[in-house]
């Protein structure tokens, strides 16, 4: 099997069209998982879900997932997210408040042996796993060898060399990295609005019979994006955030 593992695509559809399109060629759609935040930031929410849900979909749900259907609260978004997630709710369908209401915190692939979440397994809505505490944290939760996380929107791995001996390695275009002896924290990095400074969209492709996992960086017409999020009239820090990649 070969599956695309996308997180963070944040209502940004020009990037996930772009990221199906590159996983298509790659023969790597058995199975689409998504590690949260479908929504939030971006001007197509809607249109994000139902093209993902016409896919073998797996998700978890995200923060913004969260906010969007008022099961969480904004007041720890800086002002410009809050009121993206404001717009969003009032935009989402009736058909979209379900999906995302139904979505579970953690995500586990019997065949796989994978675990997959948000933030992290101790705080799947909230916590970044870049710190050493928090990835020592999630090795000690994770009773399977490897774990996918988001919300960094940074394409990262971080492996357990030995126990308590970790080494992050933050991942670019082309690399791959093996399921090998040493249990591991993968990150894909953020379709819909990467923070590493590179612009394109990032997801990661899981091949189960290669034992490995690949990551990928994908060209998307950024420029539309920004002119949906100007007629939507979102916050302008958020729409030329998305050409630097921050
Ligand atoms: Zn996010």
């Amino acid at each position: 099997m070969r599956i695309a593992v996308l997180s963070d695509v944040h209502a940004n559809l020009a990037a996930l069209r772009c990221v199906l399109d590159d996983a298509d060629r790659r023969r790597a759609l058995d199975a689409v998982w998504s590690l949260g935040d479908f929504v939030g930031y971006g001007p197509q929410p809607n249109e994000v879900l139902a093209l993902l849900r016409a896919y073998e979909l797996k998700a978890v749900s995200g923060n913004h997932d969260l906010a969007a259907v008022g099961a969480i609260d904004t007041d720890d978004f800086n002002p410009a997210a809050a009121a993206a997630s404001r717009w969003g709710a009032e935009t989402l369908t009736d058909e979209s408040v379900a999906f995302l209401s139904g979505l579970e915190p953690i995500l586990r692939d019997r065949q796989t042996g994978v675990v997959g979440c948000h933030g992290s397994l101790r705080s799947p809505a909230w916590e970044y796993v870049l710190s050493e505490e928090a990835a020592l944290a999630q090795f000690d939760l994770m009773d399977v060898p490897w774990s996918f996380v988001g919300h960094t929107h940074i394409p990262l791995v971080i492996e357990e060399r030995a126990e308590g001996d970790l080494r992050a390695r933050h991942l670019s275009d082309g690399n791959s990295v093996r399921l090998g002896n040493h249990r591991l924290i993968l990150n894909p990095g953020g379709v819909g609005q990467p923070r590493d400074g590179d612009p394109r969209a990032s997801y990661a492709i899981l091949d189960t019979d290669a034992a490995t996992v690949e990551f990928h960086r994908v060209p998307y017409p950024i420029a539309e994006t920004q002119a949906l999020m100007q007629a939507a009239g979102l916050p302008e820090s958020l729409i030329r955030r998305l050409e630097r990649g921050t």
